[in-house]
């Protein structure tokens, strides 16, 4: 795919992505584009960050295939500009992505005196290069407003409010509760409507959840080590390399740096698991994971599928996936309860499945949410990955507005993510059936189960899941005393179609397909470092009542 930029401002993170091209873990053309030195890159908070920029310029409009032999801009303005001279490589080549890396006098000579190379060759032509900047939220204050609904219908309600929508559950009959960002200049006007729809209404109520979200995601940054390299702890995994310790779960951290992760998970476990691909994202980047299995060998066993931080701001969900990862590679050894359920059961765990969004919320907006694909005809970024899904497509509970946070695509399967997710679902079902499917979110302390599509129709097998579910939420409680609700997803939470779970439902035919939204109920995507350890710690725990009873 033509028109991904990555930018490698560190010469260990170019040392990192050659280790994984020479592994084969992509089989990129590396091409190089010299910045010019006063160029300013680099994000001080997230170092080894990867950065990408989709490229709408580079499409045809029409069919948003790849042009070939025309001028390559990307970006907001200003736009540089590299001119792909005639007669370079296969007309195949200039699919694949192109990456550049700054020239900084700390890369290492060696690199650097390739880079110059590659740019005397004359294969492109550079020139300087800007990127958006990151969206602030300083002083913006985040509310929990009680509106009234009628038919689950709130838009009206909410809409008069203005604010930027978090999160929403329902309250009770006729009640939701919804989470919503506003911004310095509006919160005098926003105070004033909530309190005219509280006396409107006879009740309702909004309470402050975050005096200053920029200084919230100030604090979630710096607190921990989100360093370049994490700390190895010689803990030793079943017969491989040493496992990474447990300080990685003391922060959050970059792209690259998870990708390294579970690079480094996989190599404990050498003989029971292997790195995994499901597809490539709109900006063309793997969508990886984990496989692990137990005695029977590989591929022998009904499936264990789980997906991790589909929706880019949540954060919290990639890095407690990890710790699930973390826990079965260590218990494998010697834990009576890893090894029966690795035994009886493949996992495959995708901890970042929205792997553009990601990315684009570490370098751009931390409340981004949808994946970043461009389409033709509207200027809107993004499809939410989870209203794509095929099962109850286009209904309530999503959007064909390319603009809104719910946008369903506009047919299902037309993001190259949830197209990957799906086929690599239908597989698993049709090789040894699925037994249980966790999509995983934040926030609401809640175990989503189907249908989120229809209030009014159930799984057949729905008390056989409420009653797993039950023992579940009562297990996650055991450490933290951390509240889990549990129900179908649509009368627990809201509405929701063409999401993950009702797909591997209805069409994987999961035992189980569920969602589950982690921590937590105060701070919301913004969830403080401290809390990653605990939220993984609970949800093992609730994951092991589960493993017993498998
Ligand atoms: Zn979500």
């Amino acid at each position: 795919m033509l028109g991904r930029a990555i930018i490698y401002d560190d010469p260990l993170s170019f040392a990192n992505y050659t280790k994984e091209l020479a592994s084969k873990q992509r089989d990129d053309m590396v091409l190089a584009l010299i910045l010019d030195d006063s160029t300013k890159l680099g994000n001080p908070q997230f170092p080894m960050s990867e950065k990408g920029e989709s490229n709408s310029q580079c499409r045809d409009p029409a069919t948003q295939s790849p042009h070939h032999d025309v001028d390559c801009s990307f970006g907001k303005e200003p736009r540089p500009i590299c001119r792909w001279r005639n007669g370079l490589g296969s007309h195949s080549s200039l699919y694949r992505p192109w990456h550049y890396y700054t020239e900084r006098s700390r890369i290492d000579m060696k690199i650097r005196a390739l880079l110059l190379a590659i740019a005397a060759l004359g294969l492109v032509e550079a020139s300087p290069v800007s990127h958006p900047a990151k969206v602030s939220y300083d002083g913006y204050k985040v509310y929990r407003v009680s509106i009234p609904s009628t038919g689950g219908a709130i838009t009206e309600e909410e809409a008069s409010l203005g604010g930027i929508e978090l999160q929403r559950r329902r309250t009770g009959e006729g009640w939701w509760a919804v989470d919503l960002a506003v911004a310095p200049d509006d919160i005098a006007s926003f105070e004033a409507a909530a309190a005219a729809t509280s006396s409107r209404f006879g009740g309702g109520s909004h309470e402050i959840l975050s005096h200053d979200l920029g200084a919230d995601l100030a604090a979630e940054s710096t607190t921990g080590s989100v360093s370049a390299s994490y700390k190895y702890k010689a803990e030793g995994g079943a017969g491989g390399e040493a496992l990474p310790g447990l300080e990685w779960f003391d922060a959050y951290h970059p792209y690259a740096d998870h990708v390294q992760y579970w690079a480094d998970l996989q190599a404990a476990l050498p003989n029971n698991s292997e790195l995994i691909v499901a597809g490539t994202s709109f900006e063309g980047r793997p969508i990886q994971g984990i496989h692990l299995w137990g005695e029977g060998g590989k591929d022998s066993k009904p499936a264990i599928f789980f997906n991790g931080n589909v929706h880019a701001r949540e954060w919290i969900t990639s890095v407690v996936v990890e710790y699930i990862l973390y826990q079965l590679v260590t218990g494998y050894k010697n834990d009576t309860l890893v090894q029966k359920v690795l035994d009886n059961y493949d996992f495959y765990v995708l901890p970042v499945v929205n792997p553009d969004g990601f990315v684009y919320t570490q370098t751009t907006d931390r409340l981004w949410r949808k994946n970043r694909q461009v389409r033709a005809n509207t200027t809107a970024i993004g499809t939410d990955i989870n209203r794509n899904w095929a099962v109850g497509w286009g209904g309530d509970g999503s959007s064909p507005n390319p603009s809104s946070e719910t946008f369903s695509g506009f047919a299902p399967h037309d993001t190259p993510e949830t197209a990957a997710l799906a086929a690599y679902a239908d597989s698993l079902r049709d090789r040894h059936g699925i037994k249980l499917y966790v999509d995983w979110h934040s926030y609401a302390q809640v175990i989503l189960l189907s249908y989120g599509y229809t209030c009014t129709a159930f799984p057949a097998n729905i008390e056989e899941q409420e009653a797993l579910a039950a023992g579940i939420a009562a297990a996650i409680a055991k450490p933290y005393n951390t509240t889990f609700d549990h129900g179908p997803g649509c009368l627990v939470l809201y509405q929701s179609s063409g999401n993950g779970r009702d797909y591997l439902t209805d069409v994987g035919k999961a035992q189980f397909g569920w969602g589950i939204e982690l921590r937590d109920t105060q701070y919301g995507f913004v969830l403080p470092p401290d809390q990653i350890l605990p939220s993984g710690i609970e949800i093992w725990e609730g994951l092991k009542y589960a493993w017993a009873q498998f």
